[in-house]
């Protein structure tokens, strides 16, 4: 992750110190109501010491210019133009894995006041979250429209250079060690595993119920309607295969 420097000193105040656009404070003022509001919230900062133990055992804070102490104290002392800031990079470093929630004194959980930070940013279609979720958009395409993550095809090469030579033995011959494995619902190549027709329409009313095509659009319109063909599609098999079972 590249680290964002700050060019320039704040003008005024509402001015967010860093190169992130410049917002008016009702805007600012905005995104931090939606972050209050959320029902988490309260359980999440109940005070904050600033004594530095959630950062001192935070393993991103080792190799990012990210701190939880001062993503708790910008939320607990309430400074807008600080979390806004914080909201164009840092919020996007957390690792989530939640070390400072067990670490903390006044059980507050930073990892979790930074997901709420995170789902503001996407709710608010800031570029940040644009930005950091695009490489994510094939995850995305599988994960809503089949409820699986990763499928053994998107295990190659072009999906993660990062492998190096290594990815050639995971490529192999990939449909004859997927039915190789004596579960059949394991044998698929492009899903991790069979997911049944029915299972995938639910979890499509799930996607809808809970706001996620809604953030979805907010953040990706072109993968937002590919995915509502997907579904539609889906849901018209699920209909002809039921209309077939009460013609039998
Ligand atoms: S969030 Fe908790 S651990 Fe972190 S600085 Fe505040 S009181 Fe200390
Ligand atoms: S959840 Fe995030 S902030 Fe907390 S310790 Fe892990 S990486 Fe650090």
């Amino acid at each position: 992750m590249a680290h964002a420097q700050s060019s320039r000193i704040q003008e005024f105040i509402g001015d967010p110190v860093s190169d992130s656009p410049v917002v008016d404070r009702d805007k600012m003022e905005e995104i931090f109501q939606d972050i209050q509001a959320d029902i988490r919230y309260d359980h999440e900062l109940n005070g904050c010491l600033n004594c530095g133990i959630c950062t001192a055992t935070c393993p991103a804070a080792h190799y990012y210019d990210f701190s939880p102490r001062e993503i708790v104290q910008l939320l607990w002392t309430e400074n807008l133009e600080g979390i806004y800031d914080a909201m164009q990079e840092k919020i996007w470093a957390c690792a989530q894995c939640y070390t400072c929630a067990a670490r903390c004194p006044f059980e507050n959980s930073p990892g979790g006041l930074i997901m709420l930070m995170r789902e503001a940013a996407i709710k608010h279609g800031m570029e940040s979250a644009k930005n950091v979720l695009r490489p994510f958009s094939r995850v995305m395409l599988k994960l809503i429209s089949t409820g699986n993550q990763l499928s053994p095809d998107m295990i190659n090469a072009e999906g993660f250079p990062d492998w190096g030579p290594n990815i050639s033995k995971v490529e192999a011959p990939l449909k004859v060690l997927r039915q190789a494995i004596p579960i059949p619902t394991l044998n698929t190549t492009a899903t991790a595993w069979e997911v049944n027709l029915k299972t995938s329409v639910e979890l499509y009313t799930i996607w809808e119920e809970t706001g996620v095509l809604v953030q979805l659009e907010t953040i990706d319109e072109n993968l937002y309607d590919v995915i509502l063909d997907i579904m539609d599609e889906r849901r018209e098999d699920l209909e002809d295969w039921e209309d077939e079972q009460d013609d039998d």
